[in-house]
């Protein structure tokens, strides 16, 4: 099988033990690698209503199937589980070069299974793959995690940890690796209740493609279209540095909990302001973007904090939620939540629901430990997340989530819990992109901004057609346009700031796969659409067996009762109203009951025909 390791290596935590196993071509065939292949030993191989905290939970560590090519920004990987948070099917995407050194190690994925008596991490080498004692990590950060690997087995190595936050059950801990992290949906969660620390790689380059001579022409081309998009020159120059800009002046960066569409003062967070901070960056694996921008804090409070970041999503996490447009909190808080090991999106956005539930005296000093959460206040933003990290006091119930925080807090908290089926919202306004909210409500993971939103549409790019970000008519088919794209971009797994850089995914991406498998029907445009939808309702069919349905395809009630506010921007006013007539569309586009169950035609027409038994039921039922 060329461009495939043709096999998985599977470990069993519980039993001590590694296995090889081959990767079936029917598989292959049908969900090419990365997300399809997450999704579909996921699903098959899970019982339903399984502990996602418990024994029988799996943690799959997936890298694209383009990952160590020399290929651009196709090194990304996933990390693949039932989450903690959602009790859905998670998956959390993350850069770097590990995704690189599992397919050097000779494998397509890793699944991991059962859990380990006491702390472990997994060690592959050439001379064989064994569980060690991981008694001298726990505790430990994910910084002096990799640096005591790295010291135990050599620079070359690369790896992926959890921190505190894993190993306390913080129910949003990511899995970090160098300074990037698969951060959504408490994957790290899964990782630390299995007690395993830590997974390192060493292992040399080594692909066996189809046609190299083939595929390296294709990377040439890709490498000029690229470099000719104006894309590929601000995320070199800039990363995602300038989204506060264009994020506030559309009215679209949220504020005091999703209150308001825009930050007063963000020209403080410009690109130019962080570049003055910058002092190198970071590329994953074969990327010449290198978006990753290295910050250091010269002086003040948080002098010497170092961050490679924070990236959009991230300072606005550490910004828009307690209305604060100081630059230098954001760096130690981006070091902070790499150091424990936490998912900066959903600490950022909960800590902003507790900032709220104290302004409206739902908590007060005597609940925060002292803190006072006051908008502005980011040193108390700082402690917030170290006490989440390490589960201490109040963060010890933060540590939950907003949706768990807010039913222990009671008193009506739950109405400012900003999730979507218990995932905490990223730093987008659906007020004032419409299509995107309906983005998180349908998400099969919760409230997310990746796989699936309509946002970019929203800001204008007329691709496959211009939408009005104000809109909610006609939405539907936009929305599961995007969210077969990006399913489509994750069997690469293709970064999408690399997608971006011109329209080299368009034209080259089949291509890049049949050249780099052989496999004749990958050329097809339309048969990696075939596989993004079978992609989409296998995690649709994971939902539905857990009990999800069209009730739980909601939005948190204030963007349908609340007014938007801006500051200058246009959205002053915004509410979103149609989600019902939204939902009576996409279901009925996508081939689903009414109730938003994939129908038998739609899984037999997607070769799923055997999930048709497991979502009978409720099918029946409704
Ligand atoms: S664009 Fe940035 S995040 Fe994406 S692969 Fe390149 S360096 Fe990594």
């Amino acid at each position: 099988m060329k461009g495939y390791a043709g096999k998985l290596l599977r470990v069993n935590l519980s039993t001590g033990t590694v296995a090889d196993e081959p990767l079936p071509l029917p598989v292959v065939k049908d969900f090419i690698g990365g997300l399809g292949f997450g999704i579909k030993y996921l699903y098959d191989e899970l019982a339903p209503h399984v502990d996602p905290l418990g024994e029988h939970n799996k943690l799959m560590l997936v890298p694209g199937v383009l990952a160590g090519t020399q290929a651009q920004g196709v090194a990304r990987w996933l990390a693949i589980t039932k989450s903690p948070l959602t009790g859905l099917f998670a998956r959390s995407c993350c850069g770097g070069d590990f995704g690189a050194w599992v397919k050097f190690a000779g494998y397509d994925f890793i699944i991991i299974e059962g859990k380990a008596e006491k702390p472990v991490y997994l060690y592959i080498s050439a001379d064989g793959i064994q569980l060690k004692d991981a008694a001298e990590l726990w505790g430990k950060d994910t910084a002096y995690t990799q640096d005591w690997l790295s010291r135990q087995h050599g620079s070359d190595v690369r790896t992926a940890c959890i921190g505190p936050a894993g190993e306390r059950l913080v129910k949003y801990a990511a899995i970090v690796s160098g300074r990037r992290t698969a951060s959504r949906c408490g994957v790290g969660t899964v990782m630390g209740s299995k007690l395993l620390k830590a997974v390192t790689i060493k292992a040399r380059r080594n692909l066996n493609l189809h046609d190299p001579e083939g595929y390296g022409r294709l990377v040439k081309e890709q490498i000029e279209i690229m470099r000719a998009s104006n894309e590929y020159h601000k995320n070199r120059k800039y990363g995602t540095t300038d989204g506060a800009i264009t994020r506030n002046v559309i009215g679209v960066y949220p504020v005091r909990n999703y209150r308001y569409g825009e930050l007063e003062g963000y020209q403080k967070l410009s690109p130019e302001a962080y570049k003055k901070l910058e002092v190198g960056d970071f590329g994953c694996y074969s990327c010449s973007i290198r978006c990753g921008k290295i910050h250091v804090v010269p002086e003040g409070p948080y002098a010497g904090a170092r961050s490679e970041g924070p990236e959009y999503e991230s300072y606005w996490a550490f910004t828009g939620p307690i209305d604060s447009n100081n630059i230098e909190s954001t760096i130690a808080a981006d070091q902070l939540c790499d150091d424990l090991g936490l998912d900066s999106i959903s600490t950022g956005n909960t800590i902003g629901f507790a900032y709220e539930l104290y302004e409206k005296g739902i908590i007060t000093k005597d609940d925060t430990d002292g803190l006072e959460l006051t908008y502005g206040n980011h040193a108390a933003m700082i402690s917030l997340i170290e006490k989440i990290g390490r589960r201490e006091g109040f963060g010890d119930i933060l540590a939950e989530g907003t949706l768990r925080a807010a039913k222990q807090i009671g008193k009506g908290a739950e109405a400012y819990a900003m999730q979507t089926k218990g995932l905490e919202l990223a730093g987008y306004e659906p007020r004032g992109l419409k299509g995107t909210g309906f983005g998180y409500a349908t998400n099969t993971m919760g409230g997310a901004h990746t796989n699936g939103t309509v946002m970019f549409q929203e800001w204008g790019m007329p691709v496959p057609r211009a939408v009005d970000r104000f809109a909610e008519e006609d939405k539907a088919d936009i929305l599961i346009f995007n969210q077969h794209n990006d399913s489509g971009l994750e069997v690469g797994i293709v970064c999408f700031f690399a997608f971006m850089c011109g329209d080299w995914y368009q034209r080259l991406f089949s291509k890049m796969l049949q050249t780099a498998t052989g496999i004749k029907e990958f050329a097809d445009r339309g048969y990696l659409n075939k596989v993004a939808e079978r992609i989409w309702n296998l995690e649709r069919a994971f939902g539905v067996r857990e009990g999800f349905d069209r009730t739980h395809d909601i939005l948190p009630r204030r963007f349908q009762t609340e007014p938007l506010h801006t500051i200058e921007a246009e959205g002053e006013g915004q509410v979103l109203r149609k989600l019902d007539q939204f939902l009576d569309e996409y279901y009925q586009l996508r081939g689903w009951t009414k109730t938003g169950i994939p129908s038998r035609e739609k899984l037999q027409e997607l070769s799923l025909g055997y999930v048709v038994k497991d979502i009978e039921p409720f099918l029946i039922r409704k």
